[in-house]
């Protein structure tokens, strides 16, 4: 409707105008100011001054660090003026993102687009009265008494920095920020919701910034962590490619090696679970770590004796064309072999056999028993189902289950596809907000 009476308005002044005077283009004049305010965990704001009348569609372009691609927000312009309100309450963004922005007007074939802006997402709540000292490459922020803290932070971040550079390979692309909290409430209230419980310290290496909770552990604890969560920016730095993120594993591997360049006490947590649970297969613990505890740890200490194994056969060196592989886009597989010239499944075979333990094997699925549920009479409902079809075979990638009637399903399958792409493209984008945290 408010389209409509805009667009009979604009009509309206266009016949006035052309009475007065000679023809002139009377579409949208392009924009004026834009600016954007936030408060931490409630909201951002964008806002931009129009020329002229209303464009036929008006949008902001947003995206934050590691995005590939803008999110495309629709905004409803007012007579002069468009207000647009990210809810930051409901959608969590971490403090210090950098967002980019840009306002885009189309008036019919005309495109015009303002010029990028950026707002930096700080963490402006009450009582934090941050202040901040440069050390190096490092900004680090405290407030309270921690000054003296997060100085030694500063310090140990260029420690970090340097034996990670040495060990990829490369250097750090840019300036990284670490932020001191000290109460809890404030730390996890900057890491947001999805957290584990059991985080002290935290690296978005998207953002170049990292959080430490003063009450994370003892002051050794944060010592070491601060050279850990350095260097997961530095791993960043030196894997960062289009294609796709590298093993976790190999990431949290290469961290926690870092903190005292050995396996430290990670191999024994591997040989007590060798012995007792049993070890993951590496391509399980590729995306995420499992959240319990026993999960969790082994799957860091896989990680920590893989790449000590990596270093003590095939030397440091190795780690650094892993790092440079992956910058080609190399796929894990690659990756390894690009380092060690060793196929993966053999530096995989390897390690079990270290352990003197057979690799882990797909787990066959259980076949589901027939329905015992009383259906309508033949004719109301397709007998063949899916409920006689055999087992998929062990080897066969997710996703991939036998169906023996593709065909009639096609154009179903094809609605569902197209349903999954809109639902996954909505997702991903808040996801990619929500950034991906390395513990
Ligand atoms: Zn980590």
């Amino acid at each position: 409707m408010g389209q409509l009476i805009r667009l009979a308005a604009a009509a309206g002044a266009a016949l006035v105008i052309g009475l007065v005077s000679a023809p002139a283009a009377l579409g949208f004049d392009g924009f004026g100011e834009a600016t954007a305010d936030s408060t931490y965990e409630v909201e951002i704001q964008f806002d931009v001054d129009l020329r002229g009348p209303a464009p036929d569609r008006l949008e902001l372009l947003m995206r934050t660090p590691g995005d590939e691609a803008s999110f495309v927000v629709p905004v409803e312009p007012g007579a002069d003026h468009a207000t647009y309100v990210w809810d930051t309450s409901v959608d969590h963004v971490v403090p210090n993102t950098l967002v980019t922005y840009q306002w885009r007007a189309t008036d019919g074939d005309d495109v015009v687009l303002a010029a990028e802006e950026t707002i930096r997402y700080d963490d402006d709540r009450a009582g934090l009265d941050w202040q901040q000292a440069q050390l190096g490459e490092t900004t680090v922020h405290w407030y309270g008494d921690a000054e003296a803290q997060a100085r030694r932070f500063g310090e140990l971040t260029a420690v970090g920095v340097a034996q990670a550079e040495e060990l990829l390979g490369t250097e750090l692309a840019g300036p990284v920020d670490v932020f001191v909290y000290d109460s809890r409430e404030d730390f996890f209230g900057a890491l947001g919701p999805g957290a584990r419980e059991w985080t002290g310290a935290a690296a978005y290496s998207e953002l170049r910034t990292i959080f430490m909770w003063l009450g994370g552990g003892s002051s050794a604890y944060l010592e070491v962590a601060m050279v850990h969560e350095v260097t997961h920016v530095v791993f960043y730095d030196a894997t960062n490619n289009p294609f796709h993120e590298p093993a976790r594993w190999l990431n949290e591997g290469i961290a926690t090696w870092s903190e005292s360049g050995d396996a430290g006490e990670q191999r024994g947590i591997a040989e007590f679970e060798a012995g007792g649970g049993g070890l993951f297969s590496f391509e399980a613990i590729s995306e995420q770590f499992p959240i319990g505890d026993r999960g969790g740890q082994l799957s860091y200490a896989q990680g920590t004796t893989m790449i000590d194994d990596i270093i003590d056969r095939y030397g440091r060196e190795a780690i650094g064309r892993i790092a440079a592989a992956y910058r080609d886009g190399a796929s894990d597989a690659e990756a390894l072999e690009a380092g060690t010239d060793v196929p993966a499944d053999e530096l995989y075979a390897q390690f079990y056999a270290d352990f003197g333990v057979d690799a882990p094997a797909p787990i066959e699925p259980e076949q589901i028993a027939a329905s015992n549920v009383d259906r309508p009479a033949a004719g109301e409902i397709d007998e063949g189902g899916v409920i006689d079809e055999p087992a998929p075979p062990p080897d066969s990638a997710p996703g991939e289950s036998p169906s023996d009637d593709g065909a009639s399903s096609l154009p179903v399958l094809l609605l569902l596809v197209a349903a999954a792409i809109l639902a996954v493209g909505g997702a991903l984008w808040v996801a990619r907000r929500a950034q991906r945290r390395s513990g």
